[in-house]
């Protein structure tokens, strides 16, 4: 019995059985013929490379990196690369495919890609992760390209990984070519306001749900769980934006203050002690107890299956912005759905990520760059439209937002396919 039920966790936790879950009840919703389902329910191209590096001891060590393109019927592939000590094909695949689905979402002209290397980055020296991050470039160098796919961070991987791809990049077309990859340093062709776009996007559908439940921002509490790029942002722009947030949760625990936390006073204590633990005027609470807490929004910002059917039944936000990438599982999805708990996905929730690396890859190739004004102003437009679309699809069809998400995103990649047609 208990090894049936670790099985159908297991099944539960598997990204890409989760991404095809969601697949297959917005295609058959939408009534998409099978023929178009083949196309869109497997990646294009799955590419694993198996690459020698020599580390800093003089010892030889073996990685495997994967890219996935999962469709360019859009555009270009886009999606991060990163480094991690459990990257799994499986998971890759499923990122390279919510890739898909969320540049249709917010209907930027890319198709979807994702890529990783198995390595542990906590034991590997930045100059090891130079050579890791080159010979994986140029073992995947024939299918990336601005025209073609195009890399960005993700988890373990940074604007100087970013600088490492382009420059190897160049080197091999015997020109700066800086559309390669999006989320670069700004001295080397990034975009203003990419740093925060990821979190700026998570505020802007926060503030959009919230006007939708007549909640005034300033009498909203939010948990944040991750304090990293995502979630760190989040709060921070949060809280300046009114909002209470009153707790964090981190690999180590979490803090909470009924009446807000002081968010930059919290990066400064982390910065000094290495944890946010023990900041003066909070108190220190287990990871799950802060998960739980009663508040109108959480947001998930730190890894993937949080929310399961193991817990689902006790959250108890009113709204759940997904910051991470498939937070919630499928199964959790209809727990929290019966619960009436309103879900902004993950596809368009963090989409503010990809959407400035859009602004970035267009103003790279425009060679003219835009002051912030405009890149946030920009993304802001982007993102409340495809927060009105994606909720007026979910009440046009009766259905939850990831399913009207997932619906609208297919509806525009499967309309793409049809009006491109089948080269034979
Ligand atoms: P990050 O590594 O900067 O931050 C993640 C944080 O979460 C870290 O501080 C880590 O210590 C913490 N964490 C990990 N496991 C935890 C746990 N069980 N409980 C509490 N905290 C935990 O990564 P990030 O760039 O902020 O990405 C976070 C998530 O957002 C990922 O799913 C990523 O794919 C997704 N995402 C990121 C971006 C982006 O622009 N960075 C865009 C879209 C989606």
């Amino acid at each position: 019995m208990i090894v049936a039920e670790s099985a159908d966790l297991e099944k539960e936790l598997n990204p890409w059985l989760a991404a095809e879950i969601r697949f297959d009840e917005a295609a058959m919703r939408l009534g998409l013929d099978d023929g178009t389902c083949k196309i869109l329910r497997s990646p294009a191209r799955e590419l694993t490379v198996h690459i020698p590096v020599m580390l800093d001891d003089g010892r030889l060590e073996v990685f495997t990196g994967y890219r996935v393109m999962h469709s360019i019927a859009r555009g270009p592939g886009k999606g991060g690369i990163r480094f991690a000590p459990d990257v799994t094909l499986d998971e890759v695949r499923a990122l390279a495919a919510w890739m898909t689905w969320k540049c249709a979402v917010v209907n930027i002209p890319f198709g979807g890609a994702k890529g990783g290397v198995i390595c542990d980055p906590a034991v590997l020296s930045d100059t090891e992760l130079e050579r890791i991050t080159r010979r994986y470039t140029a073992e995947i160098l024939e299918f990336i390209g601005p025209m073609s796919d195009v890399p960005a961070p993700d988890m373990n991987t940074n604007a100087q990984t970013m600088a490492w791809i382009m420059d190897t990049y160049s080197m091999h077309m015997r020109h700066t070519e800086t559309a390669v990859v999006t989320g670069k340093p700004l001295d080397l062709g990034g975009s203003r306001g990419r740093a925060e776009a990821t979190g700026r996007g998570c505020l802007i559908v926060t503030l959009e749900a919230l006007r939708r439940f007549g909640i005034d921002p300033r009498h909203a509490s939010v948990v944040i769980q991750g304090f990293g790029n995502v979630g760190a942002m989040s709060a921070k722009l949060m809280s300046r934006a009114g909002l209470r947030v009153i707790s964090i949760i981190e690999v180590d625990g979490a803090v909470y203050n009924p009446a807000g936390l002081d968010i930059e006073a919290l990066r400064s204590h982390r910065e000094e002690t290495g944890s946010i633990l023990d900041f003066p005027g909070a108190e220190n609470l287990e990871r799950d107890e802060a998960l739980y807490l009663e508040c109108q929004v959480l947001v998930p910002a730190a890894r993937e299956n949080v929310i399961t059917s193991q817990n689902a039944g006790k959250i108890r936000a009113q709204i759940v912005c997904e910051g991470a990438n498939g937070p919630t599982t499928a199964i959790a999805d209809s727990i929290l759905a019966d619960r009436n708990i309103f879900v902004i996905p993950d596809i368009l929730a963090n989409a503010g990520g990809v959407t400035v690396s859009y602004f970035e890859w267009v103003q790279d190739r425009q060679g003219f760059f835009w002051n912030e004004q405009l890149v946030n102003g920009r993304l802001e437009e982007i993102m409340v439209n495809s927060f009105r679309d994606v909720v007026a699809y979910a009440d046009a069809h009766k259905v939850n937002n990831r399913i009207a998400a997932y619906m609208l995103a297919l509806h525009r990649v499967a309309f793409a396919v049809k009006l491109r047609g089948i080269y034979a």
